[in-house]
């Protein structure tokens, strides 16, 4: 719920107290417009969700519109598969767009704009190849110089930005310039390039053009048109503000939307640049943009986060303007926190070790009450085979077990989950001296797990029945970089991979599970989170570690 709706204005950032202002003061006549603004050269990451959660949240929170604009106005990088996926991710996180735009469908009315700055004297064809423009442009402490051709008359600038417009001119031979200040400390605003040339093809509009506008000529442009009130962006944009509001007061815009930087999201072990994320893809150190190991949201749904973790984790980050790194603990508690309400519970053995309860007939099976979650009573039960043969995890028995170990060894006693007590009366081992069967006997008398005549156990293990046991392969993820800041200090992110980010096994998993479907995610109790990977079968699923239960950040908060 928003904190307009709680009421709850004390723990409002900085970005809605200024909106909750205007909103108040009646700009725009309180409307509220604001748009998410992703180039579609590439899929969206947790960064990007940081971003979709306060554009779309703040709209949402002041009864306002959130469009979805595609910023394709660079054709050589972008492409339709991204839009749609960009498309997909959003709708995913929780959020549908007021409309989904495209900044390219305005490039007629961004010429215009271009033309109309030529004729205000505010632009100009400059025909500097970019090394000779660097003597022009000054440095940081020493103010630019005039280049050649700045003060051209205005029909000559209409008639050779016409002609740049018309294909008449080689790529890169000239551009068209905002005419601005030379000897501004804000390298920015000395005459910026707004239009160049570039042959190539645009996903959308073909070879229409052969001329492409700038970002920084496009954005505000884009905002404009679409009537956005609050254009949110990260940190590095706030040096191009000037040249925002420059270039709508050059051409008297009636309406001017207001920019706003924020700090980028930080994640620790993370790589959250679209050009690193390609490489990883386009040189198959992952499986693809979606592989469970990446930080994009195709990615993070695969590997089993829940949208609602995702919202409430960029809820717990906030929106600041101090740039920081994220422990990527802090995105697993909230994972931890929305499974444990809502993820069903299963038993399943990763590593499996032969048990014979030898007191138990041949062939029988019996069905015990298991508890689905017992964080959600509505979730309610299933059954459970009991039976002679089974399955419990290897480390949960110790031939000579360390002091502080309470699980099974040699004629010791533990519980099983929702069945009974069993006790170890030998190990069975093979020449190599590995243990390969445990021979147990179970006490009829604690069914349901406590014994009438008040014995207690301290282990609690899980188990399932090898008659009805299904296996399926289970893909154990850990994070994709082995060291805190992948690409810090000049490393070369590519040598910084975790080796064993990704280890497949089979497992022993209760039969109820052959009915699941990708995308569902479960609890294996005693070990982790997992979601069925789309890559699953009928009757053969393939299960994704999306987390493991322990929490590091509960234990640091
Ligand atoms: P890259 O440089 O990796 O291509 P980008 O910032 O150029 O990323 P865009 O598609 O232009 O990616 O981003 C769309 C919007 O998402 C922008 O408004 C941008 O500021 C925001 N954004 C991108 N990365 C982050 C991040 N890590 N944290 C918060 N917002 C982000
Ligand atoms: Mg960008």
């Amino acid at each position: 719920m928003s904190d307009i709706e709680t009421g709850n204005s004390g723990s409002r950032d900085f970005i809605r107290e200024i909106v909750a202002e205007e909103v108040a003061a009646g700009k725009h006549g309180g409307r509220v417009v604001t748009r998410f603004p992703p180039e579609p050269n590439g899929y969206l990451h947790i960064g990007h969700a940081k971003a979709i959660c306060l554009d779309f949240g703040v709209a949402a929170e002041f009864g306002g519109e959130c469009n979805l604009r595609m910023d394709d106005t660079n054709p050589a990088k972008e492409e339709t598969e991204y839009v749609e996926a960009i498309i997909r991710d959003v709708r995913w996180l929780g959020f549908e767009p007021t409309r989904i735009c495209y900044a390219s469908d305005y490039f007629d009315r961004m010429y215009e704009c271009a033309e109309e700055l030529i004729r205000r004297g505010r632009a100009y064809v400059c025909d500097l190849s970019p090394e000779e423009w660097k003597n022009y442009l000054g440095t940081l402490s020493e103010p630019g110089r005039e280049p050649p051709g700045r003060q051209r008359s205005v029909e000559e600038n209409l008639d050779l930005f016409r002609r740049m417009r018309a294909g008449e001119f080689a790529d890169g031979s000239r551009v068209l310039r905002a005419r601005i200040d030379m000897a501004s400390p804000n390298i920015n605003l000395r005459d910026p390039v707004i239009y160049r040339i570039r042959r190539a093809h645009h996903f959308r509009h073909g070879d229409k053009w052969c001329i492409y506008p700038m970002y920084d000529f496009a954005h505000p442009l884009e905002d404009a048109f679409e009537g956005v009130t609050h254009s949110f962006c990260t940190l590095e944009f706030e040096i191009h503000r000037p040249f925002y509001d420059w270039l709508l007061e050059a051409l008297d815009y009636p309406h001017r939307p207001r920019q706003i930087e924020f700090s980028r999201l930080n994640l620790t072990g993370v790589v959250m640049s679209k050009r690193k994320l390609l490489q990883l893809v386009r040189e198959h150190h992952v499986s693809g943009w979606d592989d469970p190991r990446m930080p994009t949201l195709s990615g993070l749904r695969r590997r089993g986060i829940p949208a609602a973790a995702i919202r409430n984790f960029c809820r717990q980050v906030g929106v600041t303007k101090f740039d920081g790194i994220t422990d990527m603990a802090l995105l697993e508690h909230c994972v931890r926190e929305e499974l444990n309400a809502t993820a069903p519970r299963f038993l399943a053995v990763l590593d499996p070790l032969k048990v014979t309860i030898v007191n138990y007939p041949e062939g029988g099976v019996e069905p015990l009450d298991a508890v689905n979650n017992p964080e959600d009573p509505a979730a309610g039960g299933r059954k459970l085979d009991f039976g002679r043969e089974l399955w419990i995890e290897r480390s949960d028995f110790m031939l000579e077990p360390v002091k502080g170990y309470f699980r099974l060894a040699p004629g010791r006693e533990v519980r099983l989950r929702y069945g009974y007590y069993i006790k170890c009366e030998e190990a069975v081992l093979d020449d190599g001296g590995r243990v390969v069967e445990l021979k147990c006997s179970f006490d009829p008398a604690t069914r349901g797990g406590s014994s009438p005549d008040g014995r207690k156990v301290k282990g609690t293990i899980h188990w399932v029945n090898a008659a009805t046991a299904l296996s399926a392969e289970v893909r154990l993820y850990d994070r994709l970089f082995a060291v805190d800041a992948p690409g810090a200090d000049g490393a070369d992110f590519l040598t910084q991979l975790n080796p064993d980010s990704l280890r497949r096994i089979t497992a022993f998993i209760e039969p109820a599970l052959a009915e699941s479907r990708p995308g569902d995610t479960v609890q294996f109790e005693r070990n982790g989170y997992y979601t069925v990977d789309p890559d699953s079968e009928p009757g053969r699923p393939v299960f994704n570690r999306t987390v493991t239960l322990k929490d590091s950040w509960s234990r640091k908060a």
